[in-house]
């Protein structure tokens, strides 16, 4: 498995790839990798000749220097799951200042109204910090296809944005979410979670789950109502927002139309940590 910290290095494999014209499928994170990571390197070693996996833990994208600093790191453990995977994957570690130099600031990017809703309401500049990454890592590893998980929604939309305002080359792949049993979504904040905040948390794709058996049927406002009733002085769990959506421009609704397609968006602290989840409604 090669892995590599320095832009310089791993420039020089995408060069040689591209001159042997083999395709380049990109899977960015932010390491902590869980089966929902793997599932997305799982994908891209089907569709191309080569995978390469970042694992960059983004300064500029997060809005609380605790969560920052709190973020699990778990490198050697990321790099052992992928060999187990695939030893033919390309690994690439930068450190901040590989991509930033010595001040990580972000693009300001207009990404039409996408980046003020719902995360973007929450954690003001993240959205910034998240397209500013995904485009140096793009400069640097000029995928031919990138893969993002539809567990963080917002974020993909977003980048397909940028792909069309940075005209870059790249074809952007959504992914479905990768679930535990109990159905709470994959993520490395998980691993944050006390033994009963991890089970109390599969409340929040239940609701999510309810919400879509009943959207045929219910109003968006009696839907909006109820769930936060599941929440109400919910001993665990403090709902942040939960919005149905428009799957194109992600404005939330409070009527629903025949011919759009919407989706259901939560965001839920448990203790300190904060939880995304989000369903397809129709
Ligand atoms: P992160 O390391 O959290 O930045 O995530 C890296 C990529 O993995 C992003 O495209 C996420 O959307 C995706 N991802 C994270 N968790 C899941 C999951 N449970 N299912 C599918 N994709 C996921």
């Amino acid at each position: 498995m090669q892995v590599h910290n320095n832009k310089r290095d791993i420039k020089a494999d995408v060069a040689q790839f591209l001159r042997e014209k083999k395709t380049i499928g990109f899977v960015p994170t932010m390491g902590a990798l869980h089966d929902g990571h793997l599932a997305l390197v799982q994908k891209a070693l089907t569709e191309n000749s080569v995978v390469v996996v970042s694992i960059f833990v983004n300064p500029t994208q997060f809005n609380n220097p605790e969560d920052l600093q709190k973020y699990p790191r778990t490198i050697s453990n990321d790099i052992n799951l992928l060999s187990t995977i695939s030893n033919d994957i390309i690994v690439f570690c930068p450190t901040s200042e590989e991509i930033y130099g010595s001040n990580p600031i972000s693009i300001s990017y207009d990404f039409c109204g996408l980046e003020h809703e719902m995360e973007g309401k929450f954690r003001s500049g993240h959205f910034d910090g998240v397209g500013t990454v995904i485009k140096h890592l793009f400069e640097i590893i000029s995928p031919t296809k990138a893969y993002f998980g539809e567990k963080d929604f917002q974020q993909l939309q977003i980048i397909k944005k940028l792909t069309e305002i940075e005209k870059m080359p790249v074809q952007i792949v959504g992914c479905p979410i990768y679930r535990e049993e109990s159905g709470l979504a994959l993520s490395s904040r998980n691993k944050r979670l006390t033994d009963t905040q991890l089970k109390e948390a599969s409340l929040i794709y239940r609701t999510l789950l309810e919400v879509k058996n009943s959207f045929g049927t219910k109003s968006v406002v009696s839907l909006n109502e109820w769930v936060t009733k599941q929440f109400e002085n919910h001993p665990e769990l403090t709902l942040e927002y939960f919005e149905i959506a428009e799957v194109s421009t992600l404005k939330s609704i409070t009527k629903k139309d025949k011919n759009i397609t919407y989706r259901a968006f939560i965001a839920v602290f448990a203790g300190e940590v904060r939880l995304i989840d989000n369903i397809a409604l129709n």
